[in-house]
């Protein structure tokens, strides 16, 4: 009896170690990677926000432009301009960082999600 109860004891010790480490880990990777929004405006609209720190690929503006999301990082990957200079731009990620597609008037604009979150919250 005494040598279960011990091992239950060890047993409770690692799942209340495994949480807490698991809270902390999640905590420093949203810190990290969910710094930021990407802002996606088509013709000076806002179309959508979408946060850095989940990846994934969007179609802008019914699919002249396409944006990948990946590693906290924003960047045009697709579009069907003739200048292509949007794709030829590089990855943003830090705030007011932008990407424009002059053509199709597609504009893609990193925020600090502090900002825009606590907005959001208090209006
Ligand atoms: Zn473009």
């Amino acid at each position: 009896m005494k040598k279960h109860l011990k091992i239950k004891d060890i047993i409770l010790v690692v799942l209340i170690l495994l949480v807490a480490g698991g809270a902390w880990l999640l905590h420093e990777v949203l810190k990290d990677a969910g710094s930021g929004v990407a802002v996606i405006r088509v013709n000076g609209e806002i179309e959508g926000t979408y946060p850095l720190s989940e990846d994934r690929e969007i179609s802008i503006n019914g699919g002249t432009n396409i944006l990948r999301i990946r590693n906290g990082k924003a960047k045009m990957i697709e579009a069907d301009c003739p200048d292509q200079l949007c794709v030829n731009q590089r990855a943003v990620s830090a705030d007011n960082e932008s990407i424009i597609c002059l053509p199709n008037k597609v504009i893609v604009e990193i925020q600090s999600r502090q900002e825009s979150e606590y907005d959001a919250v208090t209006n």
